[in-house]
């Protein structure tokens, strides 16, 4: 069939509503997960090719992603793609964009609708991958396929509305436009912890924007990525568009970023990864011809402010959510709570009962709260920072860990310096340090006083102080009374600040034009 302007716009026309996420209350969806979990079970362990020009390539020499909660159990083997095939992958993309960049945007934009019913259709075995390669608990899993949907709806609602006439000031003898155009080849480099949403977010923008992209997965999550890679081969995604290659970053990723083809780097992962990109991709190349844009998301150390006005029960519960929801492994994770003193004792006691209510340990059962954390680089580094948080503040819940999997407690530190450590370096786990603050204005002064800006929270009744948090609080997503994860694509628009990255915007208006370069024209009237 062919795929008319109108009937795209008319899709688009519906407006953008967050998907729904999965009552598993309901007998009829645990079911659906139950099955999905079988299904995927009886899929683990298979072979997956790097696809290059739709073509698929089997290397030799293979890596298995395994389950952080068995990890002697492997989900599938993945091509290590060689540095020839970096070459090759890239090369085929600057190839495919010469066709991809003059398709319309409508039929563009329709590839993302196509995507999007294919894997509302597939919802619970897209969780079930999740479950199995990184440990998501049921909802965990199911919110990041949501949102994976919503990127797609929403970015292509987006080119459609980059590709109207833009507004333009008229002067009389001449006609004006101003039109966005694409950028090139992308090296879309997304992380394991939202391996869903980030990597369909990150690809999906890049290619309905034109570019033709090289994305290369988290070597923790490939399965996920190859899941919607085949949905992108279903869909009829013209070959090329989208080339899929994985192996180490360690050994591709600086070929891959320092290539004379690739036009622009979308990368989302830790500070060190990211600032590595930015200082190789200002390198200019032999044959390059152009200044190369990065898109930089990178980590946190995010807090929740707690004041003496605050509904303290709601503030206990927001930490908690926020502190141990995915083990602590979200960028927007809430790894500080810094607390007014006249409220301290009491906020503290409310946390620790909180999260020892949670349940740690099997995810594929539906009521279990955390699972392990990913592999076992991120339990040594973890278990490593405990260590020293004994040193730094003094242990009031978790700081054990058991095995086969990779599991540790919800561990949380009280009376932390806002200097030591724990509270200034990403940890990226299910470690809580508790802050003492003198007052609100102690407490904003601590809030504020790391190298990273990407999501707080700020717990009070006081208007003078919202506004004051409003103009103070420097981070690139700042929620009141509320915990500082979960941000809705379209909602909450989301990037940060300083060490954070490049503050992107992912989920917002801003976010497609940077996978695009506007072009003015303007021909005098004769
Ligand atoms: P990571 O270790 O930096 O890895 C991210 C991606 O970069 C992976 O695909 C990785 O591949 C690749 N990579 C590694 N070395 C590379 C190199 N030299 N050149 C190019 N690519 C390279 O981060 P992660 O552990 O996956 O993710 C956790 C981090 O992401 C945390 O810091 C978290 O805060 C951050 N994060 C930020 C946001 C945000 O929106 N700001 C959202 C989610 C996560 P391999 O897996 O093969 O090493």
């Amino acid at each position: 069939m062919t795929i008319t302007a109108e009937h795209v716009l008319e899709r688009a026309r519906t407006p953008f509503r967050n998907e729904p996420l999965t009552d598993f209350s309901r007998p009829e969806n645990r079911q659906a997960q139950e099955e999905a979990l079988a299904q995927v079970r009886s899929e683990l362990g298979r072979t997956y090719p790097l696809i290059i020009g739709g073509q698929h390539i089997q290397n030799s020499d293979t890596f298995a992603s395994v389950n952080p909660a068995q990890p002697d159990q492997v989900i599938g083997y993945f091509s290590r793609a060689t540095l020839e095939q970096v070459d090759q992958a890239v090369r085929v993309a600057a190839e495919a964009f010469e066709q991809w960049k003059r398709v319309p945007a409508h039929e563009r934009a329709n590839y993302l609708f196509a995507a999007a019913d294919r894997l509302r259709e597939r919802r619970f075995l897209f969780n079930a991958w999740m479950i199995y390669e990184v440990a998501k608990s049921w909802t965990e899993a199911d919110a990041d396929t949501a949102e994976a949907i919503d990127f797609l709806e929403f970015y292509a609602r987006e080119m459609l509305r980059l590709a109207e006439e833009q507004p333009l000031v008229r002067i009389p003898d001449e006609d004006n436009e101003l039109v966005y155009i694409p950028l090139g080849v992308g090296a879309v480099i997304p992380p394991w912890n939202f391996p869903g949403a980030i990597m369909v977010g990150m690809t999906s923008a890049s290619f309905v924007a034109g570019n033709t992209v090289v994305l290369k997965p988290s070597s923790a999550s490939p399965a996920i990525a190859a899941q919607f890679v085949r949905i992108l081969e279903e869909i009829g995604l013209p070959a090329g568009v989208v080339n899929f290659l994985t192996g180490a970053g360690s050994s591709i990723g600086d070929a891959l970023v320092s290539h004379p083809l690739t036009r622009f780097i979308a990368f989302t992962g830790s500070r060190d990864v990211g600032l590595r990109i930015n200082e190789l991709a200002a390198k200019t190349q032999p044959g390059q011809r152009w200044i190369k844009r990065t898109i930089l998301e990178m980590g946190g150390k995010d807090a929740i402010v707690v004041d003496e006005t605050a509904d303290l029960e709601a503030a206990a519960n927001g930490i908690v959510v926020s502190a141990f929801g995915f083990q602590g492994q979200k960028c927007s994770a809430c790894s500080r709570a810094i607390i007014v003193e006249s409220v301290y004792d009491q906020v503290l006691q409310k946390v620790v009962e909180k999260a020892k209510q949670l349940s740690v340990g099997d995810v594929t059962r539906p009521e279990t709260f955390m699972g392990p954390v990913i592999d076992a680089n991120a339990f040594k580094k973890i278990t490593d920072y405990i260590e020293i948080g004994k040193g730094e503040g003094r242990l009031v819940l978790g700081g054990g860990h058991h095995g086969p999997g990779y599991y540790i407690e919800p561990t949380i530190f009280a009376d932390v310096d806002p200097h030591a450590r724990i509270a200034q370096e990403e940890i990226f786990g299910p470690v809580l340090a508790f802050i003492r603050a003198k007052d609100f204005s102690d407490a904003l002064r601590i809030a504020n006083d790391t190298e990273y800006g990407l999501t707080g929270s700020v717990y009070t009744r006081d208007p003078e102080r919202i506004q004051r948090a409003k103009e103070e609080f420097h981070v690139g997503n700042l929620y009141f009374n509320r915990k500082c994860t979960g941000a809705l694509v379209g909602v909450h628009p989301f990037g940060g600040f300083n060490m954070s990255g490049t503050d992107s915007k992912a989920g917002g208006r801003d976010y497609l034009l940077l996978f695009t370069q506007a072009k003015a024209i303007s021909a005098k009237k004769l």
